[in-house]
């Protein structure tokens, strides 16, 4: 059966643009000037984190966006109501097994470039609650770029790991979260150094078993 015309034209163009896309907005996308990305300086400097909070844990995170911690310093103060207009969520409190889908469910609603906290032991491993009803770490669920210890941990741990976060955000490749012609996003951690790292520490593992 022959192809239909305007199914060839179509798939043309949109070769075509996607071969600009990578070839021509990528490289102007993570270029630098004087050695900061303009794209990932204005992500980092204007992070909008979600209103969300599941337990004790959200009390310090209300206490660092109140007046004696001032999250607002960093960029970081607009909690928005909505997932849809955040690009944070700092999961702050015990996960249970019953509120693990929910945290998925609004995580799947943060448009990308979206980035996750884990605040305070239950978060990150599930802290003192090794039960049937806890989840054992929020990273069951969804993916978390910084780890916060502490029971709870105080606001600065959390202005803390923000400003870890802000050093990720920074290393980050803009041009990774393009989107791809189906709609779907593909996103690719690419950290400087992260590949001379890894090579290093596969090498210092294979020495040290030889
Ligand atoms: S880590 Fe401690 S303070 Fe935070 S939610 Fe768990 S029990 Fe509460």
């Amino acid at each position: 059966m022959a192809e239909h015309p305007e199914g060839i034209v179509l798939t043309t163009v949109d070769a075509i643009f996607n071969a600009l896309r990578r070839n021509v907005g990528a490289p102007l996308l993570d270029a630098k000037i004087m050695n900061l990305n303009p794209v990932n300086w204005a992500r980092k400097s204007a992070l909008w984190p979600m209103t969300f909070g599941l337990a004790c844990c959200a009390i310090e995170m209300i206490a660092t966006g109140a007046g004696r911690f001032d999250i607002d310093r960093f960029g970081a103060g607009v909690f928005r109501p909505s997932p849809r207009q955040s690009d944070l969520i700092i999961v702050a409190g015990t996960v249970t097994l019953k509120m693990g889908p929910v945290v998925r469910r609004v995580y799947d609603q943060m448009p990308e470039p979206k980035w996750v906290i884990a605040m305070g032991a239950c978060a990150s491993t599930g802290g003192p609650f090794d039960s049937y009803s806890t989840m054992q770490g929020v990273d069951r669920t969804i993916p978390v770029d910084v780890y916060i210890p502490g029971c709870p941990p105080r606001p600065e741990a959390l202005l803390y790991g923000l400003m870890r976060l802000q050093d990720i955000i920074m290393k980050e490749a803009p041009s990774a979260y393009i989107f791809d012609s189906d709609g779907s996003v593909h996103r690719q951690r690419q950290l400087e150094g992260d590949n001379e790292a890894r090579a290093t520490d596969a090498e210092e593992a294979l020495t040290a078993v030889q």
